[in-house]
This record gives structure tokens, C-alpha cells and sequence, in this order.
């Protein structure tokens, strides 16, 4: 854990979604240690009860939320019971999210709609429950999680793309509503992270395009200015940063953290 005079969350209180795994579990793990007290929501409530052990066992705080962000009453009685536990809410993460590949003629009704449910109904709810404590306190942080794929295309992301888009368009209604009550919304874009969310589409890329998973990895990485995949430990620390920046120089970005792939 950070030393306790240098934290720059301490005693501040955070929300992540979809921080059983991959980027929200780094981003949980990066505020607890600057001294947050850190909600883990998750669909996946062992993971999230996981994360909260390995964060008490650090000596930070944290509590699992077990938490379906497709579903208002869900978010809304996660969101309100740990911010009314703790008297107030300083930030917020809407990181949840999933990946399916097909192209736009392919994807079922089904799939699209559980895309745009899970990444841009999951944000707009967590965002608004998020809101009823900040407004009031006049102060706090949204963070959203995009991607390069709210800035450009790829084949068969086409539900993620438009979900990822959208993202960056309420982010910037939620700051232009809400910046003169002390909130700021951003959004990161990371580039390629080697999560679960990644990994999961390797074999089948390279088996559809007929080379190795080594050769799908250097096709995702080309477009990079050193040839490296962007970390969690790059991207908790941005969070970090945007979560203790403490004035509107930056509401309603999109921060691009992709290792150069595109460039904002
Ligand atoms: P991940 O699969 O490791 O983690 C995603 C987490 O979201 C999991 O814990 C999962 O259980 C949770 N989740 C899924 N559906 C949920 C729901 N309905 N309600 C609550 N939780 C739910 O993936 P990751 O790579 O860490 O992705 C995190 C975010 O980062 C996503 O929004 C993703 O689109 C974004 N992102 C990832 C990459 C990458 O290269 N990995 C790049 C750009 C953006």
C-alpha cells in the first residue's frame, strides 16, 4: 500500500464495475492502495468476493457488490447501498463489459442488444446512480471505459464499436450537464490489453484467418508506435489520475491509451 501521506484517494470512495477481472480489477486494486474505500461490482460474485479478499489482505478496503449492470434495480440498490453506507460517493468507474465477434450482417438482434445492454445501458446507469450522491456533494468522477473503438472501426466488433461510440457521447452530455456542479466525466480509450476479454479471441481469429495466435497478436499490434500491448497497470494508473485530478481541466475527454494507436 501506498504510504498513508502520499495517497491520493485516501479515505475517498470509489465504485468499479466489472472489477472482477482484467482492467476494473487492476483500477479496484490501484485505488485501494491509494486509499479508497473500493466497491467491486461484478455479475460474477465470487470473483468480486475475491478481489475484496485480495485488497483486505493488502490492508486497503473493499466490498463486493454483486451487480448485473444490464439491470436498473441492481445498479441502482449497489450503487445506493454502498454509497449510503459510506456517506457519499467520489467516484465512479463503468468498466463492465464483454466482447462478441461477428460482422454487422451476422450479429442476431440478441447479441447486439446485450452488447449496447451491458456496455452503454451499464454505463447510463451507473453513471446516473452515480450521480444522485454527486450532484448534491457538488463534487466527483466518472470514468468511462472505451476504446479504440470509440474512435475507429474493426471487422466483426460492430455492436462494440457503436456501443463504445455511444459511450463517448454521454460522457460528454454528462459533463456538459455537470460540470459546473463539480463533476467531471472522462472516458479512457485503451488500445489492446491482454485480459480475458482479449485472450478469448485469439484462437478464433487465428483460426478463421489461418495463422498463428502469435501472428493474430502482431496484427492487433502493428498499428502501435513501439510494438506493445497497453497494460492494466498503465490504465489503473490513468484511472487514478483522472479519479484525484482535482479541477474541470479535463471533463468530457476521451483520453486515448493505446500505445499510440490512435491518436486523439
Ligand atoms: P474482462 O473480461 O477481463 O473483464 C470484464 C469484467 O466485466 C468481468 O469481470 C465480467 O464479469 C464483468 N461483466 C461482464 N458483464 C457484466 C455485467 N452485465 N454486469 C457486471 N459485470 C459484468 O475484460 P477487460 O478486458 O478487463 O475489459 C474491461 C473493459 O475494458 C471493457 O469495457 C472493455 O470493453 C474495455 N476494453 C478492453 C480492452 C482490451 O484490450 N482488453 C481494450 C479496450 C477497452
Amino acid at each position: 500500500m501506498a504510504e498513508h501521506s502520499k495517497r491520493r484517494l485516501a479515505d475517498k470512495v470509489a465504485v468499479v464495475t466489472g472489477a472482477a477481472s482484467g482492467i476494473g480489477r487492476q483500477i479496484a486494486l490501484a485505488m485501494a492502495a491509494e486509499g479508497a474505500i473500493v466497491g467491486i461490482a461484478d455479475i460474477n460474485a465470487g470473483g468480486a468476493q475475491d478481489v475484496e479478499g485480495e485488497i483486505r489482505k493488502a490492508g486497503g478496503r473493499a466490498e463486493a457488490i454483486h451487480m448485473d449492470v444490464r439491470i436498473e434495480r441492481m445498479v441502482d440498490d449497489g450503487i445506493n447501498g454502498f454509497a449510503a453506507k459510506h456517506g457519499r460517493l467520489d467516484v465512479a468507474v463503468a468498466n463492465a463489459g464483454i466482447q462478441h465477434l461477428d460482422t454487422i450482417a451476422d450479429v442476431s438482434f440478441e447479441h447486439w442488444k446485450d452488447m449496447l445492454a451491458v456496455h452503454l445501458d451499464g454505463s447510463f446507469l451507473t453513471a446516473c446512480a452515480a450521480l444522485r450522491y454527486m450532484v448534491p456533494a457538488k463534487r466527483g468522477s466518472i470514468i468511462f471505459m472505451g476504446s479504440i473503438h470509440s474512435y475507429m472501426a474493426s471487422e466483426k466488433k460492430g455492436p462494440y464499436v457503436a456501443a463504445k461510440h455511444g459511450i463517448v457521447g454521454l460522457c460528454r452530455a454528462i459533463a456538459k450537464e455537470n460540470g459546473r456542479h463539480g463533476i467531471r466525466a472522462n472516458t479512457i480509450c485503451p488500445g489492446f490489453v491482454r485480459t480475458p476479454l482479449i485472450e478469448f479471441q485469439l484462437p478464433l481469429l487465428a483460426k478463421e484467418r489461418g495463422v498463428s495466435e502469435e501472428e493474430v497478436v502482431q496484427g492487433f499490434l502493428r498499428y502501435t508506435v513501439d510494438g506493445e500491448y497497453t497494460t492494466m497497470a498503465e490504465l489503473a494508473e490513468l484511472a487514478v489520475f483522472l479519479a484525484a485530478f482535482p479541477t474541470n481541466l479535463f471533463n468530457g475527454q476521451s483520453i486515448g491509451a493505446s500505445h499510440g494507436i490512435h491518436m486523439l
